[in-house]
């Protein structure tokens, strides 16, 4: 039950109400504000932190593996998928132009692909196409020495049964922490409300405004952008995107740690990067696609149990570590690998749909989410 106060001072004369503060909310907002000051905009978490997938993710700022670039290419075609490592890349180049390079803590460490020797087919086909890939990217990423056979890296990152590796000079990685703390300091500094702890239930599009439903009380905007990702089924039983389980665990601080970069492991279900002097290492939902379709925050035996004998067996085999944290997130994915950014009624517009790439995807996904709100003439 709102009090008066409440209801005028927070919930009266909303033009546009975002629900989600992961990256593609945020930066809807902040986008929207920058372009019209004058307008009335709440953000809407249902958390007392951002709760699904940003602030719980790995922080590589990358565009794609060898692997995975093939293998999209094998289910789509050549020129949709390279139209959409563009959307990554000039993505990232939002994103450092939103957050500041600085505040987003960038680490230009290089990305690595590895092979272990029960791969060696996958590896040459792989390498068969470095050339061919790195002339294509030449157009988008400026340079045409992008991905190149390095297997004299494996040793001196200390990895175990790795046979191959292909490296990625303009691959990086982010401070996940500190780009959500800067992003939502921005966004709150130009005059946009953040409402923490708040679910909405359900919205009823009525005429000129959209009803927003909460358990405890309903209010009114002109417009509603969702930007709820692995959990817009909630809201919206159809729309195209699942959600996907991601798990992950960080080790404390390691002596004489090698690792360093981004890694990625059997096209990229599986991928680690070092934190410091620590290890970030997640994946393993391919082991239980159907259980890790859930937007349950939780852990499971099965992939932790995967993960610690990766770890041990492959990454660091001859460290001495211990595990510190373990976590996971949820991610909203699909076979289409294109976000989708659409309005489903007069009053309601849907950003969303990252899949496992929003820290390149996330930033122009929610600028053209919010190009929609600002087309509509509000
Ligand atoms: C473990 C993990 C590792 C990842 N690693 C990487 C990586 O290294 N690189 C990369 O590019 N991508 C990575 N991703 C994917 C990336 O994080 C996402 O694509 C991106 O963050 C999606 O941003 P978003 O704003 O769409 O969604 P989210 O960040 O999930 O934001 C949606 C928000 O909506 C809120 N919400 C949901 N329902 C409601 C409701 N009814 N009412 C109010 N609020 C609601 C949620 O609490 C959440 O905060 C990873 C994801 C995970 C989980």
């Amino acid at each position: 039950m709102l009090s008066y106060w409440e209801r005028e001072t927070f919930f009266t004369n909303v033009d546009v109400c975002i629900v989600g503060a992961g990256l593609v909310g945020l930066s809807a907002a902040l986008h929207l504000k920058q372009k019209e000051s004058a307008l009335n905009i709440i953000v809407v978490e249902r958390a007392s932190l951002p709760h699904g997938a940003t602030s719980r993710n790995a922080g590589f700022a990358c565009f794609g593996s060898v692997s995975e670039i093939l293998e999209d290419i094998r289910n789509s075609d050549e020129q949709t998928v390279l139209s959409l490592i563009e959307k990554r890349w000039k993505g990232l180049q939002l994103l450092k132009k939103n957050i500041g390079e600085e505040n987003l803590g960038i680490e230009y460490f290089g990305g690595n692909e590895i092979f272990l020797e029960t791969e060696k087919e996958v590896f040459e086909k792989c390498s068969d196409e470095i050339n061919t890939l790195n002339k294509n990217l030449k157009a988008i990423i400026g340079s045409e020495k992008i991905f190149s056979n390095a297997d004299e890296k494996i040793a001196e990152f200390g990895l175990n049964k790795v046979e191959h590796l292909i490296h990625n000079d303009f691959e990086a990685q982010i401070n996940t922490g500190k780009m959500m703390k800067t992003l939502l300091q921005k966004v709150q500094q130009i005059g946009v409300q953040i409402l923490f702890g708040l679910k909405i239930e359900n919205i009823v599009d009525e005429e000129n405004k959209a009803v927003l439903q909460t358990n405890d009380f309903n209010f009114a905007a002109k417009k509603v952008l969702i930007c709820t990702n692995g959990f817009a089924q909630q809201l919206l039983p159809n729309i195209d995107v699942k959600p996907a389980r991601a798990q992950v665990l960080i080790t404390k601080p390691i002596k004489n740690l090698k690792i360093k970069g981004t890694f990625h492991y059997q096209n990229g279900f599986y991928y680690f990067r070092n934190v410091g002097n620590r290890v970030l290492f997640g994946g393993g939902r391919n082991l239980a696609f159907e259980e890790e379709t859930t937007s349950e925050i939780a852990l499971t035996d099965l992939i932790q149990q995967q993960l610690d004998k990766i770890l041990k067996e492959i990454i660091l085999p001859k460290n001495d570590y211990k595990i510190d944290m373990r976590w996971s997130g949820i991610m909203g994915v699909s076979n289409e690998k294109l976000p989708i950014t659409k309005w489903l009624n007069s009053s309601m517009a849907v950003a969303l749909r990252c899949n496992g790439m929003g820290v390149a995807l996330g930033s122009q996904t929610g600028m053209d989410g919010s190009n929609l709100i600002l087309e509509s003439g509000i």
